[in-house]
């Protein structure tokens, strides 16, 4: 009770009026179902959140009301008063409702009364300012070692009165949750003013778009996903395209443990269904950050246990699907919508590239951009026909921040980002997979990030005849770690020195791994990866070989490129993928 403590430490009272109505702790019947949960076991509660969720909202609920109190451990009594209530709630002896006093005075007479009779049954504290918010010495305890002291005055209504202004601390995972979302808050504002403001780009029709691997029901306006199992369906493509983008899509007509959408076997973005229908919107800008927003709320995307499915972007080819999981019988989705600022959506007019250099980047952000610095200063080479794609991991080093400034400084140079989650930073025939749809070339060029290219190497690859699948390098000098320094640090410029280079200190490898071509740099036709799969380790090593000896066996010896060798930089170890520092 207030009225036991000095009034400075009002703000601190929580009585149950205070309790239940301060965010910073419940509202009543959530606290009240979760005290009921307490008592079971995980599968259980799972299955009673279920029911909940489902509660009057689909056809199957009346016989979740009937397995719900089986679970809750009451069968025996439940059903029977369950089928009495079903039986009689149409009898008139059962409807015990009071009449309504006819006019607005009688019904004001009629209140005052009710309120004295409440009020009799508070005792002293019936005349206390503070009775509306206190809960009025209900606790035995307080009430034996202390007097009531009522006090008079206007009475307080509002039970937060006193704790309006205190401070408010949140743990640090609330803090992280907060920040996580702030930055969201302009992607949110963008999202939500294209959808009310701008024209749509496509507006996706039942018949553009099926569920893949299973029956498609279409009906008028709609698309009905069936299922009796409980992993993921998804559609086929909604389309393919390159961020900005943004989606809505409303499902409905049935429930879903989780819906969203799917860019790949390795990102799914995708939320929990928690009502009978929802709108979810998908905003993706520019540079692939992106919100998801649920019925106009932003929610972060659920993340599955063992498997990061998340990533902090998206890659730059989209190819969105719509995805549902453990679906519960049926569910409908429709109204899908995509948008795109204008002179994007017009379509790409650049020329299709020729060669796709495809990196693989784990903490070697310092040597990549000498790397992409050797593209950039190729000779007689068109570089509008260079694309490159990169595989990391954003935030484990500076990539994004070395891609940004190449992509300013050499704006003909088209640069695709293939961001990961991290726990893959260390699977490189993941990553090479799961990035090799992103590559439109023919030719796709894969690279290590301490490559540093010969001048010459696009032009000689460029004469290259249609019958030559697989072309690798003349060889590698191994570059000394002072050497690398100097390239590291802008005093070397490979590009003009680099016969003096390959002459200086460092070890020559012509051929090596029994001759077989190694990942520092293999140069494939898009054909051979038709064929054969980069070998999908979950460590590094041994990986390109297997896949340069399949590709041999398979296709014939490589064409090497007499004369063009390559230089590679040192990086204090053999750990040259996946590294722990930042080199
Ligand atoms: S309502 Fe009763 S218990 Fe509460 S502060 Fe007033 S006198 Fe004390």
């Amino acid at each position: 009770p207030f009225c036991v403590l000095e009034p400075s430490c009002s703000n601190s009272i929580v009585n149950s009026y205070q309790f239940y109505t301060d965010s910073d702790f419940y509202t009543q019947s959530a606290f009240e179902f979760a005290q009921m949960l307490w008592n079971f076991r995980t599968y259980k509660i799972r299955k009673i959140l279920e029911m909940k969720l489902r509660e009057k909202i689909s056809f199957h609920s009346g016989i979740d009301n009937m397995v719900l109190p089986w679970i809750l451990n009451h069968p025996g009594l439940y059903i029977p008063l369950w089928a009495w209530h079903k039986l009689t709630r149409h009898l008139k002896w059962r409807r015990n409702y009071e009449t309504l006093p006819e006019n607005t005075s009688q019904i004001e007479q009629r209140i005052i009364q009710e309120q004295k009779k409440r009020e009799k049954n508070w005792g002293i504290c019936s005349n206390c300012f503070l009775r509306y918010i206190c809960d009025k010495g209900d606790n035995p305890f307080l009430v034996s070692q202390f007097k009531l002291n009522p006090s008079s005055g206007n009475p307080i209504r509002n039970p937060l009165y006193f704790r309006s202004y205190i401070p408010r601390y949140s743990v640090r995972v609330d803090e992280e949750k907060r920040s996580k979302f702030s930055k969201l808050e302009q992607l949110y504002e963008e999202g939500i003013q294209t959808t009310l403001h701008h024209r749509p780009w496509k507006e996706i029709a039942p018949e553009d778009y099926k569920i893949e691997n299973r029956m498609t029901h279409y009906m008028p306006g709609a698309v009905r996903w069936f299922a009796f199992n409980c992993g993921e369906l998804q559609s086929t493509p909604l389309c393919k395209t390159e961020p900005p983008l943004t989606i809505s899509v409303t499902f409905g007509g049935g429930f879903a443990e989780q819906i969203g959408f799917s860019f790949g076997a390795h990102i799914k973005i995708v939320c929990p269904m928690i009502a009978q229908s929802h709108k979810l919107i998908l905003h993706i800008n520019e540079k692939g950050h992106y919100v998801l927003i649920r019925d106009k709320e932003i929610i972060y995307p659920t993340e599955f246990f063992n498997a990061s499915l998340v990533p902090p972007r998206l890659p730059q080819k989209l190819e969105p699907r719509i995805s549902v999981w453990n679906i519960d019988g049926e569910i409908v989705t429709q109204g899908i919508t995509l948008w795109k600022p204008e002179k994007v959506s017009e379509g790409d007019k650049t020329i299709k590239p020729k060669f796709s250099f495809l990196y693989v980047c784990s903490r070697y952000s310092n040597r990549l951009r000498a790397s992409l610095l050797s593209i950039a200063h190729q000779r007689q080479f068109d570089l509008n026909q260079v694309e490159i794609v990169v595989a990391y991991v954003p935030d484990l080093d500076a990539t994004d921040d070395v891609l940004d400034c190449f992509e300013s400084a050499f704006p003909n140079i088209k640069i695709i980002r293939s961001p990961f989650s991290q726990s893959y930073w260390k699977s490189k025939g993941f990553l090479i997979n799961a990035s090799l749809p992103l590559c439109s070339a023919d030719w796709v060029i894969l690279i290590d990030a301490d490559i540093v290219l010969h001048p010459n190497f696009l032009s000689t690859m460029d004469k290259i005849g249609p019958d030559i699948p697989f072309v690798a390098p003349d060889g590698r000098k191994m570059l000394t770690p002072e050497t690398t320094s100097q390239i590291l640090l802008g005093l070397i410029r490979p590009w003009e020195q680099y016969d003096t280079l390959m002459e200086g200190p460092g070890e020559w490898r012509r051929r090596e791994a029994d001759g077989i071509p190694i990942g520092y740099c293999q140069c494939c036709r898009k054909e051979v990866f038709q064929k054969i799969k980069y070998p999908d380790f979950n460590h590094f090593e041994g990986a390109d070989w297997f896949f340069g000896r399949s590709v041999v066996q398979t296709f014939g010896p490589e064409h090497r490129l007499t004369g063009i060798p390559l230089l590679h930089l040192d990086h204090g170890g053999s750990q040259w993928y996946g590294s722990q520092k930042h080199r």
